[in-house]
């Protein structure tokens, strides 16, 4: 392993691995930190944790839990992956994981960036914009749990480092690498490293517009112990290893078996995914959350898993979707009834029993839709561990996962809500694996 990650949460660890994947570099993605000291044969392990909401001790203790885990396997540099809108409280957790990373590692500085151009996120004099508008006028100012209504990250990182460091240390400083830097060349921002470090600045927002930029920065931040970003500035690390693109990487162990959707994602664009599924006459069994009750679960995932084989005897290569998937009003419908949490977790739970009765049946290729229901059915499949593969669309690749569940391991595409073009689930089971 040359370069260990660790990321706040499973769908971003997913789109961190994609990234550098598409760079060259063969990835597998664990879920939480392994309890085994089995080595992994990668270039670049990324721990999912799910530290971005969590209090902070916890979000502390987990990272240097897989920080331990990353170094002892072999990373010469740990990338600490967070959100492309930088999603974080005054408490944290970006600054105080950070800051115990830097302590762990021996880290006296370090770079913050979460611009990702190709997916709309830039940053220019410290301030991140979502598309055209500032971080504190996008959606992300509503957020039920990161609100985000600074745009101005060191500011905010600022806020998160801690007032009262350890005894004889002085307070953490944040900087600023400026665009006229970045856009300049490699040399010029570790010069720039060096003025800040020389000035107190400990860890530095680095400006970033586009592809070109994160390019430049990923070479100048080669020497660095830790690094700090959204996926982005993934696409300027394998280079530093001497590791260039290469179709061999993304290459997944085979796997044979009927194709499945489970879409528990209620976002726009999984709606219109759904939908356009149904209108060209895919088989689709729906899942009325005001009809669910516990004792029925097991019912109710029998008829589903019987439907399926049902479709696939008569078409095999012919995916099937099961999907709870609703516009806002019906989703207001369920919630009103049993409340917002309890009617998740019922689906979420019902969803992934679903996904473990369809590979039963022997569906091997798998997409599910919705970054929570994402985790449901990969719990309820047992897996640790992803082989990262080729992209369908931009943050969403077919991996592979070795489950008991399914022999010799099935394939597995994780969507978050919002991702993917509106044909995203018949393409996906054209794209080669
Ligand atoms: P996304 O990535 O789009 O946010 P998630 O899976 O993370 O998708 O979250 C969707 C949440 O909505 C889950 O908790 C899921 O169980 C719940 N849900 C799914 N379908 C419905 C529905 N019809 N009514 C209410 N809640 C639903």
């Amino acid at each position: 392993m040359k370069l260990g990650c660790i990321a706040d949460d499973f769908t971003g660890a997913t789109d961190l691995a994609n990234n550098l994947v598409r760079a060259g570099m063969r990835v597998v993605q664990t879920i939480g930190v392994p309890d085994d000291a089995a080595a992994i044969d990668a270039d670049a392990v990324v721990v999912a944790l799910k530290s971005r909401t969590t209090p902070p001790e916890v979000a502390v203790a987990q990272s240097l839990a897989a920080c331990r885990y990353l170094k002892f396997s072999g990373a010469t540099q740990i990338y600490f992956k967070v959100c492309s809108t930088f999603d974080s409280t005054p408490r944290g957790n970006i600054g105080p994981v950070l800051e115990a990373l830097m302590d762990e590692l021996g880290c006296r500085f370090t770079i913050a960036t979460p611009a990702f151009p190709d997916n709309g996120r830039t940053v220019f004099k410290g301030h991140l914009f979502v598309g055209d508008v500032l971080l504190s006028e996008s959606g992300m100012r509503h957020h039920p749990l990161t609100p985000m209504t600074d745009a101005n990250l060191v500011r905010v990182l600022q806020a998160q480092l801690a007032t009262k460091p350890a005894p004889g240390a002085a307070p953490r400083r944040a900087g600023l690498v400026e665009h006229r830097t970045t856009g300049a060349s490699a040399e010029a921002i570790r010069a720039r490293f060096d003025v800040l470090q020389a000035e107190g600045v400990a860890i530095a927002i680095a400006d970033a517009v586009d592809n070109a930029d994160l390019l430049r920065l990923g070479a100048a931040v080669k020497d660095l112990l830790l690094v700090c970003a959204g996926s982005g500035l993934a696409i300027g690390l394998p280079a530093n290893f001497g590791i260039a693109p290469s179709d061999r990487a993304a290459s997944l162990p085979y796997a044979h078996g009927f194709c499945a959707i489970v879409s528990g994602s209620c976002s726009e664009a999984t709606n219109a995914q759904v939908e356009r599924f149904r209108a060209s006459g895919g088989a689709a069994y729906r899942i009325d959350p005001l009809k669910l009750a516990e004792a029925q679960d097991a019912k109710l995932v029998d008829a589903v898993a019987h439907w399926a084989a049902a479709e696939w005897s008569t078409a095999p290569q012919r995916p099937v979707l099961v999907y709870s998937t609703a516009p806002p009003s019906a989703v207001a419908a369920a919630q009103a009834k049993a409340g917002a949490h309890e009617t998740g977790s019922r689906l979420e739970t019902v969803l992934g029993r679903i996904a473990e009765a369809l590979v039963a049946r022997g569906a091997r290729r798998l997409v599910v839709a919705g970054g929570e229901t994402s985790g449901a059915c990969v719990q309820a499949l047992g897996i640790r561990r992803l082989r990262i593969g080729t992209q369908i669309d931009p943050g969403v690749p077919w991996c592979h996962a070795e489950t008991g569940r399914a022999g010799d391991g099935m394939h597995l595409a994780l969507k978050s809500g919002n991702f993917g073009g509106v044909d995203f689930f018949e393409r996906a089971f054209r794209v080669a694996t």
